[in-house]
C-alpha cells in the first residue's frame, strides 16, 4: 500500500500534528508560502498529497477538479481522527518526523542533545533516554509524561 501524504488547510492544526506524530508526511497551509489566493494554492499545488479541508467549496472544487481531497466534518480532533480512522487512517505514536514542521526526526548527537538540555534548562539524565532530533526546530523528543498523556488520548479516540 502506498503511504498517503496529506496538505492540511488552517482549521486543522491539532489533526496536522497528530497525522505528523503519527507518521505521515503531513504539510499544513499555515507554514507555507503561498502565492495568491489560498484556496487557489491548496487547489493547484502538491496534488501527490490528499487536501484534509473542513471547506465544503474548497472540497467540492478540489472533486470536480480531479484532486484527492477529503472534506472534515467534525470540530473536534478527535471527531476528526475517527473520520480519517474510517478512510484507512492508522493513528499510532511513532518517532518519524517533527510535529511541528513534519521534517523526518533522527537520533541527535551527543553535543546536540546537550545543547538542546542546557538551552531548555532539562535534566542531563535525559542523556541516558531515547532520544529523537528535529535538526529544524532543534528541538527534542523523548518518552516522557506527554507520552502517557498522548497514549491515553489515543485509547480514548479508538473506543
Ligand atoms: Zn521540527
Amino acid at each position: 500500500m502506498v503511504e498517503m501524504k496529506f496538505l492540511t488547510d488552517r482549521m486543522l492544526g491539532k489533526l496536522t500534528r497528530w497525522l505528523r506524530i503519527s507518521g505521515y508526511d503531513t504539510l499544513s497551509i499555515a507554514d507555507l508560502e503561498v502565492e495568491g489566493e489560498e484556496d487557489d494554492f491548496m487547489l493547484k499545488n502538491f496534488r501527490d498529497r490528499v487536501l484534509l479541508t473542513k471547506d465544503k467549496e474548497l472540497y467540492r472544487k478540489s472533486i470536480k477538479d480531479g484532486r484527492k481531497a477529503i472534506l472534515i466534518k467534525s470540530d473536534s480532533v478527535e471527531g476528526q481522527m475517527k473520520e480519517l480512522m474510517q478512510k484507512g487512517v492508522k493513528f499510532q505514536i511513532v518517532m518519524d518526523r517533527c510535529s511541528l514542521c513534519n521534517t523526518p526526526l533522527r537520533k541527535p548527537s551527543r553535543d546536540e542533545a546537550i545543547e538542546v538540555i542546557l538551552r531548555e534548562k532539562l535534566s542531563e539524565d535525559m542523556l541516558k533516554m531515547d532520544l529523537w532530533y528535529c535538526e529544524k526546530c532543534r528541538k527534542l523528543y523523548w518518552m516522557g509524561g506527554h507520552w502517557k498523556n498522548m497514549t491515553r488520548f489515543l485509547r480514548k479516540v479508538e473506543k
